[in-house]
């Protein structure tokens, strides 16, 4: 008989920026690693949305051990709801990443039996020949982890998605401690993710950001307009922080911010003085240097909130060309 083989099959994500999947197959086992979805390229008109071909899983539904995801962006977990219509997995995150999976299920309105567990760095989980542990990694986004996988092959480390910012957000950086350790104990294959890691040089630490938020909200005369992804909790977090050092209040606009927003309100993985965001019935009137709008749409999606306002489509926030001397 043949030896097993260990088999690791990317269906999206490898040399592209989005629809992060990857199988690993084992005998009569199989794992998944993150189901992201990818935003359509400029020549691809007419397509909302570009999802991971998951084909190759449909027949082998029943092997399927678990979903494990590594962080919460829509490149990592945007297939899901697609995915869980089709096949019934337990999933296996961090507490964060569960609060945005559970929204975004929720306003696809998908109803699922697929159970949504909680791991976190240090422990491990067995899911049949698999063993997996998290480690910490740095993102943009906070409850991000790596994976250490252990087969009966040998030990493969999955990066996730990771920064060497030693100055994070949300205070923890990666756990280059664990990967050390790992180093000299031997390691059968490395699976790194990290955009643009290939560029020469290093990326400035997210502390940058803050500095450049705390200039534009310091400085523009009108109305802030900051657009970002919803499940960057992080950068929501350095604009609520700087819109409270400079007596701006926060709106945010658009159903999937404002339910990312509560969830990680809820959960404690955004921090907010009182009385710093603000509804949109509480607009009227109030001065526009006072003001910080945090939108979706930084990628130009076509039903964002930003991109509706840039074609006077918005029927809450109109742009308007800035004049110093109005305050209102
Ligand atoms: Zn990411």
């Amino acid at each position: 008989m043949a030896k097993p083989r260990l088999k690791i099959i990317p269906l999206g994500g490898l040399s592209e920026i989005g629809k992060n999947m990857m199988v690993m197959e084992y005998q009569n086992d199989i794992i998944l690693i993150d189901a992201g979805l990818m935003f359509p390229e400029e020549e691809m008109l007419g397509v909302d949305l570009v999802l991971p071909d998951t084909s190759y899983l449909l027949e082998k539904q029943g092997r399927i051990r678990g979903i494990i995801i590594t962080h919460g962006h829509e490149d990592h977990i945007g297939a899901l709801p697609y995915l869980l219509a089709q096949l019934n997995a337990p999933i296996y995150s961090t507490k964060l990443t569960r609060g945005l999976i559970s929204v975004k299920l929720k306003q696809r309105r998908v109803g699922t039996k697929a159970k949504l567990n909680v791991i976190s760095p240090g422990s491990e989980i067995t899911l049949g020949k698999f063993k997996i542990e998290p480690f910490s990694v740095c993102h943009s986004i906070p409850d991000s982890i790596g994976l250490i996988i252990h087969t009966p092959v040998g030990t493969i480390v999955h990066s996730g998605d990771f920064k060497l910012d030693y100055t994070p957000v949300d205070g923890k950086p990666t756990d280059l401690s664990r990967l050390a350790q790992l180093g000299t104990q031997g390691t059968l294959l490395l699976l790194s993710d990290s955009t643009y890691a290939e560029l020469p040089g290093y990326t400035p630490s997210e502390r940058v950001v803050g500095e450049a938020l705390d200039r534009v909200i310091s400085q523009a005369p009108g109305r802030v307009i900051i657009a970002t992804f919803s499940s960057l909790v992080s950068r929501v977090q350095q604009v609520i922080n700087s819109a409270a050092k400079y007596q701006r209040r926060v709106f945010i606009v658009g159903r999937s911010m404002t339910d990312t927003v509560r969830m990680a309100l809820e959960l404690g993985y955004l921090n907010a003085p009182d009385g710093i965001l603000a509804r949109l019935d509480e607009l009227k009137g109030m001065p526009r240097n006072k003001i910080v709008f945090v939108v979706t749409g930084s990628q130009g999606e076509p039903t964002s909130a930003l991109v509706r306002m840039a074609n006077r489509d918005h029927h809450q926030v109109h742009i308007v060309p800035v004049a110093p001397a109005m305050s209102r």
